[in-house]
């Protein structure tokens, strides 16, 4: 339909001029209409050819359903006559006109929707009628009167506006306003959209999907948002608005006659029920995707046979169709591989590593509903967005269980583990909202029944026929990619990676400069980590060994002993466990690079607390209980975290760095004797916390000796490299003179972040959340670098290290590692790899292409 649209430079003029116009604007407008009006052959306000508006939010990033749209505006008590008899039709009028009271109201002028449904529903019990459908215009006309009473009533006696004109420019205010909404600006924080973009306004003429049966109103996904495959999808309703198919009021039909079957529906589809406006909706969904070489959303409406394209935008899409949509383009020729590879978010890919339902494992199925967005996730119920906040931030999974949910559970649905609707259909707000955001979802579960009040959940089991009820608070299993609804915990299956996947991998890999490797220490984590493509450990935290049990007693002995006698005796006992896990790491990483860190924990993680660890330390060692709780009072530190770790630890008791050398070279050898063919390993030895060249040195000269020592005892001559962790600002301003005897730098971005900023690691998180909420900081340092402090550190470090040692080799190993803005920031360092946790490394190898290839914030799809 006709249109014309306020640019978003507008929204901002609006926030920047107290939410008012430029005066120029009225002529605009003016011109803008006369152009509909002409095109058209309608007239805004006219009582016998009444032209009849849209003013619709739209966005340059869409956020479904969470700014504000008016339909029907141009309605009043007299062009509603001109409405009716042009269309032949009162009752439609009237309904159209009691629909735009009801919107209108709520959207400028902020009276809620209750009230109206309330008037409503007392009309039809008056009337002993159940569906809307069955009111004629007569019953509209007094719904209408009581919708207007209402309004005078809540505006302390100010009438209902029956100037269209008025409508028109108040429901632009409207508009610009929602941009600012508390729903839109949780949505924006969620996906980083920034505020200044603002939301352009569009004003369409109107047509009706309400006119009669030859009319209906539906959306459309060129291609299958949840799985990618390449089958048109959507869902339409016969004469209906469209909030009605978004709103989920109205169970949907299906598009085509293949997604009727495979939804068991028995409504007619689209192709069935009206075959030549279908064949022209099928036509438009080539042209589309063409023309915006994406996947696209429409919105559409058919008048009297004719169809109307209202809007169409980027379609939303789960992260596994985002990968499949993007490889097939690939091969259908429509984009290039480094676009594809721009186009995926890498935080996105997590949601291919979700989790799935264990198809072996025993289950108790209460219903099903729509497979809305993949993964399997239990949880507690929650019949409210505030619970499913509550319960996770105890720490728990809550599965937000709604009738429907709205925009306003924006911040439930992110908090929950899943989402469960009974009503509304896979392009509800819902849906899209879940999909977005990787939240497992079933929607439209029509056998489920919630009852609010009680705080149940029930069905029918399909199974026995018996009925199955739920409380709040006890857990259920849902299943995004089946919709299937269990009771109980499921137990779930990790991920396999599609070939999709491995497809836009092996682009990626070819594309990026930065190498990227895992932190890991054990045999399974290493492996994970290579399963997902690291290229070696850039972070074994060797403390991280020792909090087995059968290990932390010995860790104890040594930590608590208070003689070096004592602890080379705990030593003892730790170094073969450690030998064998460092064989381990470097057979699951057959020849790529690992990094080993010797210990750097804060003491106060290991010591003994209760009666009984105290009790078994003094077992083990021989040293009385009593002397061991001394000793550990007197290792209690204030600030543990600046305290007596990293290498201060080495230089107070040399033997605990010795032995973990040992251990290092030893594992070395005996690979080397048992793979006699294979290459030898070339360990990275790693010291923590350094703030001195003085301290790294004598460090350093620690491990030459150990080195030389086997070397002479095992006549393998040993090759290695030693570097240091730059982790305090100190080591970052004396890099260049660190960098004389280190061979490589890691950085060590969690204590960076914690000293550079004086921002306690462990502490921070009870206020950081304010601090980035009133926009004192962009983000929560700790996730992602602060570029401009922690960042410039960093920079003075690599240009320092660099200078003394051109060829030294950098790379990141704080949890930044895995964090896409930081990733591009170190690749604009220059670094050689980045490290991260191994789920991550996916994101990071995609994050590293997309550095490469210089992607900007914008380009994205979001
Ligand atoms: C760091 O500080 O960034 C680091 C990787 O070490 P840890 O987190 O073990 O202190
Ligand atoms: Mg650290």
């Amino acid at each position: 339909p006709p249109g014309f649209t306020l640019s978003t430079e507008l929204c901002r003029w609006y926030y920047d001029h107290d939410h008012g116009f430029p005066s120029s604007l009225e002529s605009e407008v003016t011109a803008g209409l006369a152009a509909i009006e002409s095109t058209t052959g309608m007239k805004f306000g006219d009582p016998t050819k009444p032209l009849l508006v849209s003013v619709r939010s739209g966005a340059r990033a869409s956020m479904p359903g969470m700014m504000d749209t008016v339909l029907n505006l141009g309605l009043n008590d007299s062009t509603v006559a001109g409405l009716a008899k042009l269309s032949g039709d009162s009752r439609f009028a009237f309904d159209s006109y009691r629909r735009f009271i009801q919107m209108y109201s709520n959207v400028v002028l902020g009276i809620a929707s209750h009230y109206f449904e309330e008037i409503l529903g007392r009309h039809k019990d008056a009337l002993d009628l159940v569906q809307d459908t069955e009111l004629t215009a007569d019953h509209w006309q007094a719904v209408i009167r009581d919708y207007k009473q209402e309004v005078a009533h809540r505006q302390n006696g100010l009438p209902f506006p029956d100037d269209p004109k008025e409508q028109l420019w108040q429901a632009i205010g409207a508009v610009f306003k929602s941009w600012m909404n508390p729903r839109a600006i949780t949505y924006r924080r969620l996906n980083d959209i920034p505020a200044e973009w603002g939301t352009a306004v569009t004003v369409q003429a109107m047509v009706f999907g309400n006119m009669g049966n030859d009319c209906a109103t539906g959306v459309a996904f060129t291609r299958n948002p949840s799985t990618g495959e390449n089958d048109f999808y959507g869902e339409y309703l016969v004469n209906a608005q469209g909030e009605d198919v978004v709103a989920g009021i109205r169970t949907p039909q299906s598009l085509t006659i293949a997604s009727k079957i495979a939804n068991h529906s028995t409504l007619p589809s689209m192709e069935e029920s009206m075959p030549q406006v279908y064949g022209e909706l099928l036509a438009l969904r080539t042209v589309l995707e063409k023309h915006f070489r994406d996947v696209q959303d429409i919105e559409f409406t058919v008048q009297k046979g004719k169809l109307y394209l209202l809007q169409t935008r980027n379609g939303k899409r789960t992260a596994q169709a985002a990968l499949r949509i993007a490889v097939e383009f690939v091969a259908e020729g429509v984009i290039t591989q480094e676009e594809a590879l721009k186009r995926i978010d890498p935080r996105s890919l997590e949601q291919s590593l979700h989790p799935r339902l264990d198809p072996k494992a025993a289950r108790l199925l209460l219903g099903s509903g729509l497979p809305a967005s993949p993964g399997a996730a239990s949880g507690k119920i929650v019949f409210t967005a505030d619970e499913a906040e509550t319960l996770a931030g105890r720490g728990e999974d809550a599965i937000l269980v709604r009738i429907e949910t709205s925009p306003e559970d924006i911040h439930g649905m992110h908090a929950a583990r899943g989402i469960l609707t009974t009503r509304g259909g896979m392009t509800s707000h819902a849906a899209v909202v879940a999909r977005g955001m990787g939240r497992p979802c079933v929607a439209g579960a029509g056998s489920l029944r919630v009852d609010y009040s009680k705080g149940i959940l029930s069905a029918v089991s399909p199974e026995t026929g018996q009925t199955l009820t739920v409380k709040s608070g006890e857990v259920i299993t849902i299943d995004g990619m089946s919709g299937q609804v269990f009771i109980g915990t499921v137990p779930t299956l990790q991920p396999e990676l599609s070939s999709d996947f491995a497809t836009l991998m092996g682009w990626a890999d070819r594309v990026r400069k930065l190498r990227v490797r895992a932190n890991a220490e054990t045999r399974l984590d290493a492996t994970t980590a290579r399963r997902f493509g690291a290229e070696g450990i850039g972070l074994c935290r060797t403390e991280h060994m020792f909090f087995d049990e059968g290990r932390i007693v010995s860790m104890r002995e040594m930590i608590l002993a208070d003689t070096t006698d004592g602890r080379r005796a705990a030593l003892a006992k730790l170094l073969p466990m450690q030998r064998d896990d460092f064989v381990a790491l470097f057979e699951v990483m057959a020849g790529l690079p690992v990094t080993i860190r010797l210990l750097d924990p804060p003491l106060h993680e290991f010591l003994p607390h209760s009666a009984s660890e105290i009790a078994e330390v003094a077992r083990a060692s021989g040293i009385s209980e009593a002397e061991l709780r001394a000793r550990s009072n007197a290792l209690h530190e204030s600030n543990p975290m600046l305290g007596h770790r990293g290498c201060r630890l080495g230089i107070s008791y040399p033997e605990i760095y010795e032995m973990q050398v040992r251990a290092i070279f030893e594992a070395v050898i005996s690979l080397a004797r048992s793979h006699p063919n294979a290459d030898l390993v070339i360990p990275e030895i790693m010291i923590p916390l350094v703030g001195s060249k003085r301290e790294f040195e004598i460090m350093r000269e620690l491990v030459d000796r150990v080195a030389a020592e086997l070397t002479t005892s095992s006549g393998i001559v040993l090759r290695y490299l030693v570097g240091t962790m730059i982790e305090l600002p100190r080591a970052c301003l004396e890099a260049d003179k660190i960098a004389e005897t280190a061979e490589f730098f890691s950085f060590g971005t969690n204590d960076l972040t914690q000293t550079c900023y004086g921002l306690s690691r462990d502490d921070a998180g009870s206020f950081l959340g304010t601090y980035v909420a009133r926009g004192i900081l962009p983000h929560d340092p700790f996730v992602s670098i602060d570029q401009d402090g922690v960042g410039a550190l960093m920079r003075l470090a690599a240009t320092g290290g660099r200078r003394s040692r051109p060829e030294i080799k950098m790379g990141i190993c704080g949890e930044h590692g895995g964090d896409p803005e930081s990733i591009a920031f170190c690749a604009s360092l220059g670094l050689d790899y980045v490290s991260c946790s191994p789920y991550r490394v996916p994101i990071a190898r995609l994050a590293a292409a997309q550095a490469a290839l210089a992607v900007g914030f914008d380009e994205r799809d979001r």
